[in-house]
């Protein structure tokens, strides 16, 4: 849609609409929210229609579900969520405050006031719908909309939350809603790298990516943009901007692919330290032994990742899975009573892994990344305990104090902080 064509939309003279998202270490103190605020009126002087999102201040939010923790064992959904969208309240009436000082007409909405309508499952609510009424007519009148990151309102007219770092998912969700041209994420590093940057100081920014890329490196560690966001951008074909609110350099572009958009063999190198591992020992090898076991975790809402059978020996083999550890608790209490009924031997819990991927649109053309990795990781000293590839990322479960070590073996060997890397 032309710029034009959108403006129509909300009915005002033709300003192409960005939105800008600021995460919590951008708001961090009264001096970041100053720059942010800057920041976001410059964009305007520059003849162009800005909606800002904003998280939390800082660590904010971590601070008020501990204090949740403190006073309670039951934490209703319902209360959890009402308290901790405080933190981005906060956040958005004080940046619309520092922008009025800039002369700049600001008014900030919750999401409920944005109009973001999600279902009824407090602590990880689904956007179901956006109204953004209120957003178009604020922009039709020429003010600057702030919206609370994280948060909406749900069918029961309940304040809900949409999961943990959900401001990016508001932030690109809004951007479909409103026909934004562009949904920029700022953040406290300069763009997406190719490893961590934390980790792997040598890692270099990336100055393109496609959806399917980022969405691979979100789903396996790298948080720098959600991954419901990406998957959302992608779906709605929203282009993605991640740059820093430090220097405020250009970052890194996310779109669809398209012809002649560099394919780098591999892209990055990400870790997961969030899973644990699950082995169900010396099952028969018998069909439906496996459809028993994933249903009755599907059924308690366990989130199962990779799973390997091993090679039956005896006619038993040994079933290892990976969930959240967050979900290991209830993985264990789904497979425990299951063990006489599957013929199995024991159920072992181990926490001690880490995932490290290597992600890449060009590997599908090029055989030998996977020989490769596998010699680096048995070169660093790495023990490889599960393998598990899509077209475009190959994944090893390794254990979790190893993980630096495989990141920055895999990150040189793939020569990754070189613009002509990643030959295999
Ligand atoms: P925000 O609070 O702005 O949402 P996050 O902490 O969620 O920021 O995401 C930014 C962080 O993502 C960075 O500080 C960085 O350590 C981490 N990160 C992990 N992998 C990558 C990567 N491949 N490229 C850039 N940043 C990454
Ligand atoms: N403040 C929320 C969180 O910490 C949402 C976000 O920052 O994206 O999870
Ligand atoms: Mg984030």
């Amino acid at each position: 849609m032309s710029a034009c064509a959108k403006s129509q939309e909300y009915g005002r003279a033709a300003m192409p609409l960005v939105i800008q998202k600021f995460g919590g270490t951008s708001v961090a103190d009264a001096d970041r929210i100053r720059a942010v605020a800057d920041h976001i009126a410059r964009t305007r002087r520059h003849g162009q229609d800005v909606v800002a999102v904003v998280s939390a201040m800082g660590r904010e939010t971590d601070e008020l579900y501990h204090l949740a923790d403190l006073v309670s064992s039951t934490q209703p959904g319902r209360e959890l969520d009402m308290l901790v969208t405080i933190g981005e309240r906060k956040s958005v009436a004080l940046v619309a405050m520092a922008l009025a000082d800039l002369g700049v007409d600001a008014v900030s909405f919750t999401g409920s006031q944005a109009g973001i309508i999600t279902d009824n499952a407090h602590r990880r609510a689904k956007i179901l719908e956006i109204r953004p009424d209120r957003l178009r007519e604020a922009l039709a009148a020429g003010r600057l909309p702030v919206v609370a990151g994280f948060q909406g309102m749900s069918q029961d007219r309940e304040i809900t939350t949409l999961g943990r770092n959900a401001s990016d998912l508001t932030a690109v969700a809004l951007a479909a809603a409103l026909g934004a041209e562009l949904c920029e994420i700022y953040t406290d590093v300069s763009g997406v790298f190719t490893a961590d940057p934390r980790l792997v100081p040598e890692a270099r920014r990336l100055r393109e990516l496609s959806f399917e890329e980022l969405l691979e490196m979100a789903d396996t560690g790298s948080r720098v943009v959600a991954q419901r966001a990406v998957e959302y951008a992608r779906n709605h074909d929203v282009p993605l901007h991640v740059r820093s609110s430090f220097t405020w350099e250009p970052g890194t572009m996310i779109k669809r692919e398209y012809h002649g958009m560099e394919q780098a063999i591999i892209s990055g190198v990400t870790h997961d330290e969030s899973e644990a591992k699950v082995t169900v020992t010396q099952v028969p090898d018998q069909p439906g032994v496996a459809g028993r076991l994933f249903r009755a975790l599907a059924d308690s809402h366990v989130n199962v990742d990779m799973i390997v059978q091993n090679v039956a020996s005896d006619g038993r083999t040994d079933i290892s899975f990976t969930v959240p550890k967050s979900d290991l608790a209830s993985a264990m209490e789904v497979a425990r009573p299951l063990l006489d009924d599957l013929g199995a031997e024991n159920v072992v819990a181990d926490p001690g892994i880490a995932r490290v991927s290597l992600v890449g649109a060009g590997m599908k053309s090029h055989p030998g990344v996977a020989a490769k990795m596998f010699e680096t990781l048995s070169d660093a000293g790495v023990n490889i305990e599960m393998i598990s590839t899509s077209s475009i990322r190959i994944s090893c479960v390794v254990r979790g104090d190893f993980v630096e070590q495989a990141v920055r073996a895999l990150h040189t060997a793939f020569s990754l902080s070189s613009p002509d890397g990643h030959a295999p």
